[in-house]
């Protein structure tokens, strides 16, 4: 210890950060709790960043940070050092690297760094000679593109997740012509929930006005940021002004921030591993939570697994925190994971629940509706050998509320 009060690093200002540093002091009243962020703001709720519709004012970025508000993330008894990125890290003398240039010594250490949008190329040019390109993962990134899409005819996005969708939905009702590009399968959310309710969601997109273009025909249409068609060739002409190129999103997935962890010799193949109560292995004194972290996860169909859910880096977040103050010494009770997984978007009217994990199951059953019309209710049971382990429920309105909630009762991990 480098003192009498122990000193915690956290990096990492999203909610399992904010969460796990709450957890700590819970038991640990004394501690010196310093959370490093590269985004200029204290925590905010990245979900909502799509959720809601603003008219094109300049109060635009206000509303947003007032809408996005996390309970908590305004507590003096934090030091948040924010615009700060952690650049490397020196985990067996247990001191960080940052961007300041400056140096930070810790007793306890949480590893809460999410991920990033993951782009076609490694460069990250936001202008080619076909578009104007953009990703969405922070405060200031929705808070630009919500300007833009007010601003635009029309938008091109690649990729069917949950990003992706809500976007869509979004520029839409916003006036924008949508064109989304799946190449890799038949529809939204075909590798969570299936095929089936894959090419119900592709319908309902289309029905909204989205033209929704998979398999070759979306990947003649991707865009690697060399300004090439695919396939190869010349670049195109630019078409006048590069602000007035049309407008591509990627929303392809993500990737998990840990090279600032490169170095340790740790396991950092898809976010960094694990143990059930968030220790990163080998480390003492070192734990992980949130988006980043890949645990051993009672609901994962391969293990060990990472989650980006919102309620997942909030537990995560909860029991790194705990299992901090336990190897200080506290009698903190650190039980292990054990959570329920659960979600819920929103397209195009459209509300998408899902809870447990469809992922890990070997057949489908459409309890109540019908894929066809998916608006008036569809109520959808994943099972793993005759035994529920995930649940979906497409409706516009919550006719079968009742029923989805005995659903969510029947559902049981691996
Ligand atoms: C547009 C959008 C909509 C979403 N909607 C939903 C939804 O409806 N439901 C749901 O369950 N989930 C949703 N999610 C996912 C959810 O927001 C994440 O699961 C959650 O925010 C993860 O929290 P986290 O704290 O682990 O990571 P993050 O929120 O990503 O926080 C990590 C922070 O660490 C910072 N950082 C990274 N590296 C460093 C470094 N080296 N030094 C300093 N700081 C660093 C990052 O910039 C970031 O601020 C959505 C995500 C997005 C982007």
């Amino acid at each position: 210890m480098t003192g009498a009060a122990p000193r915690i690093g956290i990096v990492g200002s999203g909610i399992a950060g904010l969460r796990a540093a709450q957890s700590v002091l819970a038991h640990e009243t004394g501690a010196r709790i310093t959370v490093f962020g590269d985004e200029a703001h204290r925590t905010y709720n990245r979900p909502g960043l799509t959720k809601k519709r603003y008219p094109p004012s300049a109060g635009l970025g206000a509303a947003l940070a007032e809408d996005l508000r996390v309970a908590g993330a305004e507590t003096g008894a934090l030091d948040w050092r924010l615009g700060t990125r952690v650049e490397a890290a020196d985990l067996r003398d247990g001191v960080l690297h940052l961007s300041t240039g400056g140096t930070f010594a810790y007793d306890g250490l949480v590893v809460a760094s999410g991920v990033r949008p993951r782009t076609t190329t490694a460069g990250g040019d936001e202008e080619c000679a076909r578009h104007v390109h953009r990703t969405l993962r922070g405060l200031d990134d929705a808070h630009s593109l919500h300007r833009e899409l007010h601003r635009r005819e029309s938008v091109t996005i690649a990729g069917a997740g949950f990003v992706a969708c809500e976007l869509a939905s979004l520029a839409a009702e916003y006036g924008c012509d949508v064109v989304m590009l799946e190449a890799r399968g038949h529809g939204p959310f075909e590798g969570v929930l299936g095929g089936d309710v894959a090419r119900a969601l592709a319908r309902w997109v289309t029905a909204h006005g989205v033209t929704l273009l998979t398999g070759g025909a979306a990947e003649e249409l991707l865009c690697d940021r060399s300004g090439r068609p695919p396939g190869g060739g010349r670049p195109a002409p630019p078409p006048g002004a590069a602000s007035e190129r049309p407008l591509f999103i990627e929303a392809i997935g993500s990737v998990p921030n840990v090279e600032w962890l490169d170095g340790n010799g740790l396991d950092l193949s898809d976010g960094i591993r694990v143990d059930a109560h968030m220790r990163v292995p080998g480390r003492e004194g070192v734990f992980a939570a949130g988006d980043v972290a890949r645990y051993p996860d009672p609901w994962g169909a391969e293990n060990p697994t990472r989650v980006e859910f919102w309620k997942n880096a909030i537990d995560t977040g909860t029991i790194a925190g705990k299992a901090l103050a336990s190897s200080l010494g506290h009698e903190a009770r650190t039980p292990g994971i054990a959570y329920f997984p659960s979600t819920v978007t929103e397209m195009f009217g459209l509300r998408v629940q899902i809870a447990g994990n469809p992922r890990n199951a070997d057949s489908v059953e459409i309890v109540r509706g019908d894929l066809e019309r998916p608006g008036d209710g569809v109520l959808v049971a994943y099972l793993r050998e005759g035994v529920n382990v995930g649940a979906a429920y497409l409706d516009e309105g919550a006719r079968f509320n009742r029923l989805y909630i005995e659903l969510l009762r029947s559902l049981r991990a691996r």
